[in-house]
């Protein structure tokens, strides 16, 4: 249950099987969450930009356009929101494309009500480490000043937003500067005992960070 005077999160359901959202809603209530849901992919695109949730559990199939669509037109206005995404599917491609599209975390159908919401109070955990940063929290390598408040990367003038998880894999690695990180190291610190990403994974993120940072991903400096 919320405790009194905090304010309740609220949770967006996109997911278009009644009993799944049911289910997920009765769960999330009970936790003290509000829950607001929508049955397609635009009914969610519209109400995630309208209401500004805390957190979206997306379906990946849904009637109209995919999850991986959804999470992308919903980082055009939300690049913060947390994303966790839901799915029949586990092979590890999707995985890898529910990240590229800007998800946080994943769940495989089926999946137990008790491990979606360890998934989600680790998010919110990482939300509130991630808010508890100061404002001066930033880290330079090279020309690249990242902010890890604002979750931006500016270099050169050009301000780019950054995924929750990019943050805190730059986080971890200006904490141990120098010093080589394991992909073991990351997927302890950065995603945690409760969520269960691959050491792909890590690599897809690492991979997409050097985008961002490198001028030469192919020869990476940092
Ligand atoms: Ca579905």
């Amino acid at each position: 249950m919320a405790v009194s005077g905090e304010r309740a999160r609220t949770i967006l359901v996109v997911e278009d099987e009644p009993d799944m959202v049911m289910g997920l809603r009765d769960a999330l209530e009970f936790e003290g969450y509000g829950v607001l849901a929508e049955t397609t992919g635009e009914g969610g695109i519209a109400t995630a930009r309208k209401a500004r949730p805390d957190c979206i559990i997306l379906d990946l199939m849904l009637p109209d356009r995919n999850g991986y669509q959804v999470c992308e037109a919903v980082r055009e206005f939300d690049p913060r929101v947390p994303v966790l995404m839901l799915t029949a599917r586990s092979q590890e491609a999707d995985k890898l494309r529910g990240f590229e599209a800007g998800a946080d975390d994943y769940v495989t159908k089926p999946f137990s009500i008790a491990e979606l919401l360890a998934r989600i109070t680790a998010i919110f955990r990482r939300v509130e480490a991630a808010s508890a940063a100061g404002d001066g929290a930033k880290i330079t390598l090279g020309e690249h000043v990242v902010d890890l408040k604002a979750q931006t990367v500016t270099a050169g003038g050009k301000v780019s937003m950054l995924g929750f998880y990019e943050v805190e894999i730059l986080r971890l690695l200006s904490e141990r500067a120098g010093e080589p990180v394991s992909r073991d190291d990351i997927l302890d610190r950065v995603w945690g005992m409760e969520a269960s990403p691959t050491n792909r994974t890590v690599d897809n993120f690492v991979v997409k960070l050097r985008r961002k940072l490198e001028k030469n991903p192919a020869k990476p400096r940092h």
